[in-house]
């Protein structure tokens, strides 16, 4: 029996939970949306959140921002990244990435990637000898962790600061240990396509008081850090309140409101995308000519996505695959398209920079493909989507 069309929508996420609308009306009722509008003794949804965010982490402090991307440029400048500095970074990563290094000065130092789509570390090792870093941005882009221990050794040696971007790695671990945990510092996103949808939103989290004490007063705290979740002591404060700018990145409390009880969620909704995920991947690894990347038994990912490539072929081949693809109803994108469509992840697209070559990342990147998976989904749905691409992919 030929196998139906799919008809689902690749970009619908969930609706956002009853509790958390009843929370947002609540707060809206109130009029006091700015974190630090705060009746007698009221700790506020903000503050609420960082703290409930930091527990949940295992990380001692939390600051709520209003995107991923603010996280990542307000780390950087919590790290002590000057203009003109190098900053270590994956060449397969989001545009917000490189966009934060070169928001505060930074001159983005891209590393090749490997077949299983995580931070090649032999070519940190070459580049962390040559480029004279002080920090190393590691994007564990589409979610895929490399060899934490061995990146911690790298940074360690070669007196690296190590911040992780974990905008798809909110609850994956590595060997145990919760992604954003590695380092100096996390950074997360709970933009509305991440693992907690809040339209727009972001968490910074780190055990280093004074770098939280700078990136506190960096988020716009207008000297009112004692008002907040889970920061540093007062002490820390004594020079940064003098010394560090305001780039105002605060959340707000409704955006806070809706969050809180997703994240009690949260779990339950990994496994779920993890079912998702193994039942498209399932699928896929039968099509003799896709390839998806081998998971380490280190890893433990959260499914909110896929990846995979062509064994062989060129250009026309693969956008062969995603027409044969989009006309079964299954939205591919291709990481190798020439241009930027939607998003953009190629770094020859970011020109802004200097351009850098990235053989191997590039010849990856050529053959490889991503897909959401929103768990409006069902797992039928992803079972008939993986035999999709699988069928289509027979075709070529
Ligand atoms: C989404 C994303 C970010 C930043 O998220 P925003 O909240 O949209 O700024 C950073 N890195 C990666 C890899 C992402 O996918």
């Amino acid at each position: 029996m030929p196998l139906p069309r799919f008809t689902g929508n690749f970009t619908q996420q969930e609706p956002i939970p009853d509790e958390a609308i009843a929370a947002a009306t609540r707060v809206l009722k109130t009029g006091r949306l700015h974190r630090y509008n705060l009746a007698a003794g009221e700790m506020g949804e903000v503050a609420e959140l960082e703290a409930e965010y930091a527990a949940w982490q295992g990380a001692p402090y939390c600051l709520a921002l209003t995107s991923g991307g603010q996280a990542i440029q307000i780390a950087l400048r919590a790290a002590g990244v000057q203009p003109g500095d190098p900053v270590l970074t994956n060449a397969f990563t989001l545009a917000p990435v490189p966009g934060a290094i070169h928001a505060v000065g930074g001159k983005p130092v891209l590393v090749e990637i490997d077949q299983e789509l995580c931070l090649d570390l032999d070519d940190l090792e070459c580049k962390a000898a040559k480029a004279g870093a002080k920090v190393m941005l590691v994007s564990h882009m589409r979610g895929h962790l490399c060899d934490m221990q061995r990146l911690v050794d790298i940074c360690a040696a070669y007196g690296l600061e190590l911040i992780e971007d974990c905008a798809h790695t909110m609850g994956a671990r590595w060997d145990g240990g919760l992604s954003g945990n590695f380092g100096l510092a996390g950074c997360f996103s709970t933009q509305t396509y991440k693992h907690m949808n809040s339209g727009e939103g972001g968490f910074l989290t780190s055990s280093d008081p004074d770098f939280m004490a700078r990136a506190t007063i960096m988020s716009g705290s207008y000297m009112l850090f004692e008002r907040h979740g889970a920061g540093p002591s007062l002490e820390h404060f004594a020079d940064p309140r003098y010394e560090q700018p305001n780039c105002s990145a605060r959340l707000d409390a409704l955006r806070a409101a809706i969050l809180r009880p997703q994240l009690s969620l949260l779990e339950g909704n990994i496994a779920r995308w993890n079912e998702r995920y193994k039942a498209v991947a399932d699928e896929v690894a039968k099509a003799p000519n896709l390839r998806l990347p081998l998971r380490p038994n280190q890893e433990f990912f959260v499914g909110s996505s896929i990846q995979f490539s062509l064994r062989a072929g060129d250009a026309q081949r693969c956008q062969r695959l995603v027409a044969l693809c989009a006309d079964r109803g299954v939205e591919l994108k291709w990481f190798g398209h020439a241009e930027p469509h939607g998003f953009t992840s190629n770094h020859r697209s970011w020109r802004y920079m200097q351009a850098q070559e990235l053989p191997n990342s590039d010849a990856i990147l050529a053959l490889l493909f991503d897909m959401r998976l929103p768990l409006t989904f069902s797992l039928e749905d992803c079972r008939l989507i993986g035999k999709l691409i699988a069928e289509a992919a027979d075709a070529l």
